[in-house]
C-alpha cells in the first residue's frame, strides 16, 4: 500500500499543493497543508515535485 503525508515540520503553507491537487491536500487549521487521501495519483506526483521545501512524502509499503 502506498501512503502519502506531509511532514509540517517541512511545510510553509505556500499552497502549491492544494491547487495542484484539491482532492488529495487541504490546509489545515495552523495554516499548513495535510494530505486527505492515503492513495496517489498523477496529481499527488506532480504536487510532491513542485512543493518548494520537498515537505510531501510518498511512502510504498508492502
Ligand atoms: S506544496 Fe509543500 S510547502 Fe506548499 S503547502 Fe504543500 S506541502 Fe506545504
Amino acid at each position: 500500500m502506498t501512503k502519502v503525508f506531509v511532514d509540517k515540520d517541512l511545510c510553509i503553507g505556500c499552497g502549491s499543493c492544494v491547487a495542484i491537487a484539491p482532492d488529495n491536500f487541504e490546509f489545515d487549521d495552523d495554516g499548513l497543508a495535510k494530505a486527505i487521501k492515503e492513495e496517489i495519483n498523477d496529481d499527488v506526483k506532480t504536487a510532491a515535485e513542485s512543493c518548494p521545501t520537498d515537505a510531501i512524502n510518498i511512502e510504498k509499503e508492502n
